[in-house]
């Protein structure tokens, strides 16, 4: 066994309490071997000054869209992707998903995520960037069936699946996968109740997006007859290992209905803000016992990647929506960006605790804005950032060190995504 010593810290235990601990990692596991006083290690990861936590969990994103940040802002959302989005999206080549995703990777890496789950296409290109970055992931092909005829939508459920299959495991068993359909109202009925079943028999679960906007609501309760996630259960779309992001519209039935199924909610606030879809019923949901995580979503909804924002706006959307300032308290919006997020994405980590992988971030309380430290959990959720984290560890590998990302060469995946971005944007607008 060679060790990682992750030595002189503070540690966030599960139960949210904070001790001066050490942490043994074992490289070859992968694994947490113990909390508490650790006499050595092979290596030592100094986090002295630092409180070492749960790696962040995104656990909804489109990552290769940070090569789309800041391209269109400032409309709804069903305009701002048939007028921006959808248009530069047709003309995103394979290495332009590879680079954005790396771009997106040193990213979460750099504000201590060590898992997401990423919807998108050219997944192949995704899994590879995976595989080099280090960290976990829940990966799918986007099934989106909007303006194609059957052959073509069939076509795009077949990928869906077989890049499920294929690459399940992939990585080192970092890289697991969904079967992936864009949402309730951008896939035919036809086809789910086709494809959903073969999603089941291969073991796959599903992450779609569901109740983002009245728009995904009315429409289904208008064709079918009942609520989106009463049909989403017809369909057999709510399994226990299943996902969906967004759920801003849910009423209380279908509440209740994600309780009794098991299937969790990723809640995106800074997307949901920012594109007034509204606010989610955070506080029901925890309530009801639905496990909720956070995400991002795409980076051009956010605008960043850093799931420190996502926490703070977690909990100040839902105290502002619910005019409760004890709505979403910070414990609540930390458990949802790590323990909820490895939940819902099905990954044995989320916890400091031995016996878990260990995929950690080690947080720089010896900063202005961090002092003083009278409860470290008040500081996660609302006054730390993503460029407090020192280092990122994930499976027992050091993926960030003293703010150095060792996975990639930052500054040209950076020169390569501004590239890639300005030649992506001229090829849409001369279409
Ligand atoms: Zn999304």
């Amino acid at each position: 066994m060679t060790t990682l010593r992750i030595a002189d810290g503070r540690v966030l235990h599960p139960d949210f309490s904070v001790t001066e601990s050490d942490v043994l990692v074992d490289r070859e596991s992968g694994e947490i071997v113990a909390v508490g006083d650790v006499a050595a290690g092979d290596e030592t990861l100094d986090a002295s000054g630092c409180l070492v936590m749960p790696g962040l969990v995104n656990a909804h994103c489109h990552a290769a869209m940070t090569l789309l940040r800041g391209y269109a802002d400032d409309k709804p959302l069903e305009r701002w992707l048939r007028e921006d989005v959808w248009p530069v999206e047709a003309e995103l080549t394979a290495d332009d998903v590879r680079v954005g995703t790396e771009l997106a990777l040193v990213e979460l890496i750099r504000s201590g995520t060590t898992a997401f789950a990423d919807m998108y296409f050219e997944m192949a290109e995704v899994a590879e960037a995976v595989a080099d970055a280090g960290v976990r992931a829940r990966l799918g092909h986007g099934v989106v069936g909007v303006g194609k005829d059957e052959d073509a939508a069939r076509a795009d459920h077949e990928e869906s699946l077989a890049f499920a299959r294929e690459y399940d495991g992939y990585a080192d068993g970092r890289v697991r996968t969904v079967y992936a359909p864009h949402s309730l109202t951008t896939v035919s009925e036809e086809l789910l109740r086709e494809y959903v079943p073969d999603a089941r028999a291969a073991g796959v679960p599903v992450h779609y997006h569901a109740n983002e906007t009245v728009d995904e609501v009315d429409p289904v309760v208008e064709e079918h007859g009942e609520r989106p996630l009463a049909y989403a259960d017809d369909l057999g779309l709510l399994g226990e290992s299943d996902f969906l992001a967004h759920g801003v519209h849910s009423d209380a039935s279908e509440i209740a209905l994600l309780a009794e199924r098991g299937t969790a909610v990723v809640h995106c606030p800074a997307s949901n803000m920012k594109l007034a879809s509204g606010a989610a019923p955070v506080p029901a949901y925890r309530e009801a016992g639905v496990t909720v995580a956070l995400g991002t979503d795409g980076a051009a909804s956010n605008n960043d990647l850093d799931l420190f924002d996502e926490m703070r706006d977690a909990a100040m959307l839902g105290k502002h929506a619910a005019a409760d300032a004890s709505a979403v308290p910070a414990e609540a919006a930390v458990e949802m960006a790590t323990a909820g997020g490895a939940d819902a994405l099905g990954i044995d980590a989320g916890r400091v605790e031995a016996g878990r992988n260990a995929d950690l971030a080690v947080v720089d309380f010896e900063a202005a804005h961090l002092t003083p430290t009278h409860d470290a959990v008040s500081h996660l959720a609302y006054a730390a950032r993503g460029s407090d984290v020192r280092h990122t560890v994930c499976d027992g590998d050091v993926l960030m060190r003293d703010g150095e990302v060792t996975v990639f060469d930052e500054a040209a995946v950076r020169e390569r995504a501004a590239d890639r971005a300005a030649a992506l944007v001229a090829r849409a607008e001369s279409e």
